[in-house]
């Protein structure tokens, strides 16, 4: 389609607008009224050799049961490094990145969600709906789910296209640039507090403070738990402090104090036996990480006995983004974002690899 839009530049837009009066039919794709900008992934590399171009594509069409959106904003999240750098297998060419979109309902309106209404698109794109784990209420785990941005294309584009069942109304209390990273960073930072088992007023550490941490800390306070930061990175660790920590440390420090849960974030398996020394007997670290460098060895004796568990932390389902949406309208949640046009897409990533931005970076196209 886009070698059509080329052929379409080089003979002249009026000949092409001719042409398309002529045989809408046949060749409405080349209507240039539907083409949308967007970042595309040509193929994977480090993101220092700026894996997505930014160019025109076809603008989605609707497909019964989903919405079509124009994206008001779309956060990054680290999945996006790890698709970009092809840590993730490419499922598609040409894939476009993005799972935490902020969207504003075009078409494929429902009474529930007019034309205009503002609503939240996650990784979970949809799910099979009849494989064991779904049936099962577990659909997080589903054999045949979509991933936004990864499956299907994502919210580093003017528009995308969502399935109806898999977007969320978003509270008017959040706007567009903040409600961005409690879409992905946010839900699963909150389900991985879940899967920790995290109890009010418990000692929970932190390892990694990047755009999911610094909102899971806003949920532990509110629930009147003590937490734990150890970090990499000065600046992250003067805006834990900042934002109420206990106790703070470097990547390479312990927690003071036995901790009951812990949560990882850094894609590293050093960081994951570095909290599993952290916690008591019976405690649980839980990994908010979808890839992992490797999980080095370790003592068993000293480090998992005494029914320590360690628990990977799986995508997320409808109910955790509601119950997160919820809670974030209720305790007033504000991350901290940066905001990258969507031109600077690769620039955005690389600050997400480099750790060079506080809280979390968002695109607006
Ligand atoms: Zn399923
Ligand atoms: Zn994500």
């Amino acid at each position: 389609m886009l070698q059509t839009k080329s052929v379409a530049a080089l003979v002249g837009v009026d000949f092409a607008a001719i042409f398309l009066t002529q045989r809408p039919g046949r060749l409405g794709i080349i209507d240039l009224g539907h083409f949308m900008k967007a970042a595309i992934l040509t193929s994977p590399r480090p993101i220092a050799q700026r894996p997505l171009r930014i160019d025109e594509t076809t603008r989605p069409k609707l497909k019964p049961g989903h919405v079509l959106l124009r994206v008001r904003a779309c956060g990054v999240c680290r999945t996006d490094l790890h698709i970009a750098e092809g840590e993730l297998a490419p499922q598609h060419r040409g894939m476009i990145p993005g799972h935490q979109i902020v969207g504003e309902v075009i078409d494929g309106s429902t009474k529930e969600m007019p034309v205009g209404a503002r609503v939240g698109v996650s990784w979970i794109g949809g799910i099979d709906g009849t494989c064991p784990y779904c049936q099962r209420g577990e659909e997080n785990l589903c054999d045949h789910p979509t991933f936004t941005g990864y499956s299907v294309p994502g919210g580093y584009a003017e528009y995308t296209l969502a399935r109806a069942d898999f977007v969320f109304p978003l509270p008017g209390a959040l706007d567009d640039l903040h409600a961005a990273p409690l879409l992905c960073a946010g839900i699963i930072g909150f389900r991985s507090l879940r899967v920790a088992g995290v109890k009010r007023g418990e000692r929970v550490g932190l390892f990694g403070f990047g755009a999911s941490a610094h909102l899971a800390i806003s949920v532990l306070q509110a629930w009147k738990c003590e937490v734990y930061v150890s970090t990499r990175g000065e600046s992250h660790r003067i805006l834990a402090a900042a934002m109420g920590a206990t106790w703070v440390g470097s990547e390479t420090e312990n927690p003071p104090v036995e901790l009951d849960r812990a949560i990882t974030f850094a894609p590293a398996g050093d960081v994951v036996v570095a909290a599993l020394a952290s916690l008591r007997k019976g405690g649980v670290v839980a990994i908010n990480a979808i890839h992992l460098d490797r999980i080095p060895q370790f003592d068993y004796d000293r480090l998992l006995w005494g029914e320590r568990q360690i628990r990977s932390v799986a995508n997320m389902t409808r109910t955790d983004a509601r119950d997160f949406l919820a809670l974030a309208a209720e305790i007033s949640l504000k991350p901290k974002v940066t905001v990258f046009p969507l031109d600077q897409a690769n620039e955005a990533l690389l600050a997400v690899k480099n750790d060079a931005i506080d809280g979390a970076a968002v695109i607006v196209p």
